[in-house]
């Protein structure tokens, strides 16, 4: 199995504000859902970087008492997910150095596609990394020395660096906000109280009552200190463009604007365009809550069938310890999501969900529906098939694992004991966003992927890292052995 580094995260930074480490705790606060590992904050108070980050919800990492010590009117904050194992506090971000050129925090939101290459070559130059993270390495490169000063090594650094990138960076006088030049992650700009604030979506800019101002362009360096905002373009002006589209589709909030547009508004015109494409004979529409909703409230509009909240979340639902029994099997399904079983019995349902991925989720629905009664299920999915692994930033299987890319929609219809199953197609998902098909990185979906990513070569470092390794941990045996004999 090939590794795909899978990282999801939500960046705050905020500059000039005298309760910088509160507004950036309720910014995170909304960015939860960008991550939920880990959270973070750094703040630099008279020259002097205070820290706090830890494993868990933001509400758990941070308490007032915290939040009091963290003085100061810059803050840079972070929430974290990965499933690459490495879930660990050294990997939490904020990550942070001390270097000639003073202290440095940077929140990192995205994956390099080059950061086997660049650990390789840094390594060989002798520096020791402390986390897995690829963050760790924008950080190493930001800290080394330049004749040119510090804005010269972030330019070189950022040409340097390939692949999805939304970075807060913070200086012991500056707040620095960039993304790469295809845009793939959101950063938007916002100001409270005269006060500058990035953040990965404007749902952090509603919550601490700041106004919108604009997005970071893609390949924008956004650098505010006491002089205020100076942007930088150190990319060539027509790179591709590729947002992820899956952004509009899942990950972002629906609360949120992206590219001037709503992510409610298309996800509900993704449904919309869903009943245009597939009409169903059903008596009842029922989103898979949370995720289908806006979904299924565009397909109920456009296709007449009533909407009904058939399924009931539960709010307090954390992580189970429990091991992976059927008790814990039906934890997952009943206690997360509860059936109103009397709206379904002995109808034509159509149940609505963003995605398929590993198909899991949709075939536990189907059945609580099947054994309600319901006399028909129909499955709609608010995007195209998922066929390829992101490398960029979302967290999907290998393709192994997903189900399209294994199975004909018929196989997967059965798989899911489903009387219909349709996906949105690629063009509608398009259509719905109300822009071109060039503004996207849609890899996930046709496999073209904007930026080349080779994780064959990567592999090949690995091993290659592991074999020095084991000749490097010979050697100092070999020389173990040596002092002894000395020593006799
Ligand atoms: P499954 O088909 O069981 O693997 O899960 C699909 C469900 O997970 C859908 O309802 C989505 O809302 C949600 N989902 C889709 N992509 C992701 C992702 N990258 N991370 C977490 N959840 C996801």
């Amino acid at each position: 199995m090939l590794y795909y580094p899978k990282h999801y995260c939500g960046v705050f930074g905020i500059f000039g504000h005298p309760n910088a480490a509160e507004l950036a705790y309720y910014g995170l606060y909304a960015l939860q859902h960008r991550g939920q590992e880990s959270a973070g904050i750094v703040t630099c108070h008279e020259g002097k970087f205070l820290k706090h980050h830890g494993m868990g919800l933001v509400s758990q990492v941070f308490n007032p008492r915290i939040l009091r010590d963290l003085v100061g009117t810059m803050a840079v904050g972070h929430t974290r997910y990965s499933t690459t194992g490495s879930s660990q506090l050294r990997n939490a971000q904020p990550l942070t150095v001390e270097c000639t050129r003073g202290q440095i925090a940077i929140a990192h939101n995205g994956n390099l596609t080059n950061s086997a290459q660049l650990r390789d070559e840094l390594e060989n130059h002798g520096l020791v990394f402390q986390t897995t993270v690829d963050s760790e390495i924008i950080l190493m490169m930001l800290a080394q020395p330049s004749l040119n000063g510090a804005q010269n090594t972030l330019v070189q650094t950022l040409r340097r660096i390939e692949g999805a990138y939304s970075l807060v960076i913070m200086t012991e006088k500056e707040v620095i906000g960039a993304r790469d030049p295809h845009g793939f992650r959101p950063l938007c700009l916002g100001r409270v109280d005269g006060a500058w604030v990035v953040a990965s979506e404007t749902v952090a800019l509603d919550q601490i009552h700041a106004e919108f101002v604009r997005e970071v362009a893609p390949g924008e360096i956004m650098v505010i200190n006491d002089r205020g905002l100076v942007s930088l373009h150190a990319f060539p002006e027509h790179t591709r463009r590729a947002f992820c589209i899956f952004e509009y589709v899942y990950f972002a909030r629906p609360d949120s604007t992206i590219n001037g547009h709503s992510v409610y508004e298309v996800r509900k015109e993704m449904g919309r365009q869903l009943a245009r494409e597939h009409p169903v004979n059903a008596d009842l529409v029922v989103p898979v809550p949370d995720s289908g909703v806006c979904a299924a409230l565009g397909y109920s509009e456009e296709s007449g069938i009533p909407f009904e909240m058939a399924f009931i979340r539960n709010h307090y639902v954390g992580r189970s310890f429990l091991q992976p029994t059927q008790l814990i099997r039906d934890f997952d399904v009943r206690v997360k999501l509860n059936l109103i079983g009397s709206l379904v019995k002995d109808k034509r349902v159509v149940i609505v969900d963003d995605s398929i991925v590993r198909g899991t989720t949709c075939k536990a629905r189907v059945k609580t529906l099947k054994e309600a009664g319901a006399r028909e299920v129909h499955v709609v999915v608010s995007c195209p098939p998922h066929m390829n692994p992101c490398v960029y930033g979302i967290d999907f299987p290998d393709r192994s694992k997903l189900m399209a890319a294994n199975y004909s929609r018929d196989e997967i219809r059965q798989y899911l004991n489903a009387d219909s199953l349709y996906y949105l197609s690629r063009a509608g998902m398009v259509k719905a966003t109300g822009q071109a098909a060039q503004a996207f990185c849609m890899a996930c979906y046709d496999g073209h992927y904007p930026v080349p990513y080779d994780p064959v070569l990567d592999k090949h470092i690995i091993e290659r890292r592991k074999r020095q390794a084991q000749t490097l941990g010979e050697a100092v045996e070999k020389d173990r052995e040596q002092i002894k004999l000395l020593q006799v």
